[in-house]
């Protein structure tokens, strides 16, 4: 059995170090959210974070997560899909999560918004950038992502809310900091065109090894998983 308080003391020790690097760049907590990565965590592990003051959760699978979701307590909980979508679940998922912030793709994009308008909904959805150029990855070049926007904007079912990206493992601070910079630039330089839909308020970047460092680079999301939960056990 494992101790029921590890997840509190976690908690603790990120608010913490989400304070620190706030107060080094001047940002304020608030400008912040944290969502607690909770894939391959069991239903009540994450509702004891839940009850610790998590609101935000990120999960990976469709599968997984519709299984764990009747047991969850999500009352005031927003409920984010963060790994990559096939299409061939965008039915399953689409009215079931507050946020889609995988889309990596005009083709995804199209069912997302098609399965929601046949719903009388609009998904937020945040696009994901592959800012390492990194091969086996998923995610948009970074220079394609412009474009992609133009292609996203008359999608009415969807509201593009901004990106999303999973850096590469780095080593230095300095690596961590000049990558997260790069996709903050390309953040800000696609808001700077005021596209139609397009709202470009969300950035959500960092993980357990490198969300100080995306803190500091703007980041308003981020997504922690181990360092809350411990390490997973597939
Ligand atoms: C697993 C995962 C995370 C969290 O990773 P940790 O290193 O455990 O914090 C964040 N984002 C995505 C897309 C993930 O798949």
């Amino acid at each position: 059995m494992r101790e029921k308080s590890y997840i509190s003391d976690n908690l603790s020790l990120v608010e913490q170090a989400i304070h620190d690097a706030c107060d080094a760049v001047g940002r304020r907590r608030e400008e912040i959210t944290l969502t607690a990565v909770t894939k391959t965590v069991e239903p009540s592990i994450i509702n004891e974070a839940i009850a610790c003051g998590v609101t935000h959760i990120g999960e990976n699978r469709v599968q997984e997560f519709l299984a764990k979701k009747p047991f969850l307590n999500l009352d005031g909980v927003q409920t984010h899909l963060i790994g990559h979508l096939q299409t061939n679940k965008v039915r399953q998922i689409v009215g079931e999560v507050s946020m889609i912030q995988s889309v990596d793709s005009l083709r995804l994009a199209q069912m997302i918004s098609d399965r929601a308008k046949s719903n009388d909904m609009t998904v937020p959805v945040l696009v994901e950038v592959n800012i390492g150029g990194e091969e086996q990855k998923s995610g948009v070049a970074s220079t394609d992502v412009e474009e992609l926007m133009y292609q996203l904007s008359p999608l009415s079912g969807i509201q593009v809310r901004g990106l999303m990206t999973v850096a590469p493992i780095l080593h230095s601070e300095a690596e961590k900091r000049a990558l997260f910079s790069k996709m903050y630039q390309l953040f800000i330089d696609i808001r700077a065109k005021n596209i139609d839909n397009i709202l470009m308020q969300d950035l959500s970047m960092g993980m357990s090894g490198d969300y100080r460092e995306a803190i500091m680079e703007g980041a308003t999301i981020i997504r922690v998983g181990s360092a809350i939960f411990g390490k997973r056990q597939y």
